[in-house]
Order: C-alpha cells, then sequence, then structure tokens
C-alpha cells in the first residue's frame, strides 16, 4: 500500500500517457514502439534501457504472435520486473550473526542520507536491534546536530566528534562504542562532497580502513543514497561512487517526490548493483524494501 502511494505521481503521470497510448494505437506497430519508447523515456528509464527493453518486447510480441495493444500491457510489466530484478535478489542486507554490522552510507549533501540512516535505525529496533549511530559527517555544518535530532526521535545513541574533526577517528570512536553496549548495528554517516573526486575517494578509503582494521570484512553494507527527483543526475552520482567506492547496494529517496520513478530501472540496469531500499516520504515509516513485483504493480494499479 505504501508503495502505491508513494508511486502515486509516476503513476498518474505513467498510467495515464500509457493509456493514451493504448487509445491511439490499437495495433502494435512500429509507431506504437516508437510513441512507448518516448513515453518511457519521459519517466526517467533510461535511453539505454529503454533500447534494450523495446527490443526485448519487440521479440516477445513476435514470439507470443500478439497483434492489439490491449494485449501488450501484462507483457510490458513482465519485462519492467525483470529488468528491475535481474538476479532474482531481493533487497536483503549482509547482516552479521551475534555480531556487529556495520553499514556505511555515502552520497551527497541533500540526497536524504540522515533521513535515511534514521528511518532504517527505527526499522532496525522494531526488529529488537540495539542500533548506534556514527556522526562520519564532520565537514558539512550542522550534519552532526541534524544526526543527533534523528537519533533522539528514533531513541539511539549517536557517537560524535567536534566539527572538522577526522571522520575515521568517529568511526574508530563508534566502533569500540558500539562494541561496549554490545550493540547489533552501527550506522555510519560520511561527508557527501563531490566536488572534489580524489579527496573523497581518500576519505572514504581511509574510513573503510579503519573499520576493517577493527571489525575484519567491515563494513558490511556500503550504501549509496540517491535522490529520484533528480533523475538521470542520480545515475551520474551513482557512477561517480561507484568509482570511488565500492557500493553494495542504492537506497533511491524521494520517490514520492517524482513522477519520473522509471529512474530505479535506469540505475539497476544500468548500473547492476541491487536498489536495497527505497524512500516514500518524510516520515520515520517511510523506508521500504525494495521489491521489483511491487514497484512494478504500484505503477499499474
Ligand atoms: P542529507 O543531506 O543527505 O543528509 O539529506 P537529509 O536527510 O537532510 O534530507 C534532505 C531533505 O529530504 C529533508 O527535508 C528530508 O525530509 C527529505 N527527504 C529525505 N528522504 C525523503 C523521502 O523519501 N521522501 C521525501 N518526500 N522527502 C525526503
Amino acid at each position: 500500500e505504501k508503495f502505491k502511494e508513494g508511486l502515486t505521481k509516476t503513476r498518474d503521470s505513467f498510467v495515464g500517457r500509457m493509456n493514451e497510448l493504448f487509445a491511439k494505437y490499437r495495433t502494435v506497430d512500429e509507431d506504437f514502439f516508437e510513441e512507448l519508447e518516448e513515453v518511457l523515456i519521459s519517466a526517467d528509464v533510461g535511453v539505454t534501457t529503454v533500447l534494450e527493453l523495446i527490443e526485448e518486447l519487440k521479440d516477445e510480441v513476435r514470439l507470443k504472435n500478439v497483434k492489439e495493444t490491449k494485449d501488450i500491457g501484462p507483457i510490458i510489466s513482465e519485462k519492467l520486473a525483470e529488468k528491475l530484478d535481474k538476479t532474482g535478489e531481493d533487497a536483503h542486507l549482509n547482516m552479521q550473526e551475534d555480531a556487529l554490522t556495520i553499514i556505511l552510507f555515502v552520497g551527497v549533501n541533500g540526497v536524504g542520507k540522515t533521513t535515511t540512516i534514521g528511518k532504517l535505525a527505527h526499522r532496525f529496533k522494531e526488529e529488537g536491534k540495539h542500533v548506534v549511530l556514527a556522526a562520519g559527517d564532520t565537514f558539512r555544518a550542522g550534519a552532526i546536530e541534524q544526526l543527533e535530532v534523528w537519533g533522539e526521535r528514533v531513541g539511539v545513541d549517536v557517537v560524535k566528534q567536534t566539527s572538522g574533526s577526522d571522520p575515521a577517528a568517529v568511526m574508530y570512536d563508534a566502533i569500540h562504542s558500539a562494541r561496549a553496549k554490545r550493540a547489533d548495528v552501527l550506522l555510519c554517516d560520511t561527508a557527501g562532497r563531490l566536488q572534489n573526486k580524489v579527496n573523497l575517494m581518500k576519505e572514504l578509503e581511509k574510513v573503510k580502513r579503519v573499520i576493517a582494521r577493527e571489525v575484519p570484512n567491515a563494513p558490511h553494507e556500503v550504501l549509496l543514497v540517491l535522490d529520484a527527483t533528480t533523475g538521470q543526475n542520480a545515475l551520474s552520482q551513482a557512477k561517480t561512487f561507484r568509482e570511488a567506492t565500492d557500493v553494495s547496494g542504492i537506497v533511491l529517496t524521494k520517490l514520492d517526490g517524482t513522477a519520473k520513478g522509471g529512474i530505479v530501472l535506469a540505475i539497476r540496469n544500468e548500473l547492476d548493483i541491487p536498489v536495497k531500499f527505497v524512500g516514500l516520504g518524510e516520515g520515520v515509516e517511510d523506508l521500504k524494501p525494495f521489491d521489483a513485483n511491487q514497484f512494478v504493480y504500484g505503477l499499474f494499479q
């Protein structure tokens, strides 16, 4: 239900245009496909993905001998779901049994990183887990305080140092504090400067090195947070971060705020990094594990 609600803008625009298309073209022909291509591109699905999708649809239509556009709807949703869930994997996180799980969050300022950390902390708490937050964005003014606000709201501890201190030192402290508290999960914020890729890379590498020295094989997840409302820009951010560090999953925020939710497809298909969570609102409950079938269902129903 939350999925459907969060996708309202995308669905209204997408379904509206699809219905126009089906009304305009009764038979499946080249003109129909051309216009379908435009509809998908305008939903921010991304040119590469759209072209692939159209080719696959054409093959399927030929194979199944589909002549009328009214019969093509289910095939489109099936293909979209396939593109989103290429390996059949779900949104599961690499959680450690009976040991501290460390999750690092990366992404540029304003994408919803802090909010996502707060929402995820809430989610883990609801599951009965003991959560600690690490205020690793020591660069942006207000970032530490903002994380503390979330810590209070959700009722979890925040490990911090003063603004401007070394993020790697914050992580070191946070790991020791989390261990002393026998915490299950440590969620780590990081600075989101993209202006200087070399610095970003160096900082992330140092943070990761310190974490791995304290906890072998950690961080267990590196989640890249992207803002769906920035469309194709989110895709290029993702490419930059992927060059800077290993990203294990994506959190796509603000899907509720865009009519171009097709960006999920572009990200999934062009980056080959699983989308693990989506943000569907500003509230603490508005972070949902990503599910390809629910997403496609939410688009069409
Ligand atoms: P950060 O700079 O990356 O830490 O971004 P913030 O967590 O401060 O979020 C920036 C703004 O986006 C805030 O006003 C959040 O309430 C808002 N936001 C974050 N996630 C979502 C979401 O899924 N939906 C909506 N509508 N707003 C969101």
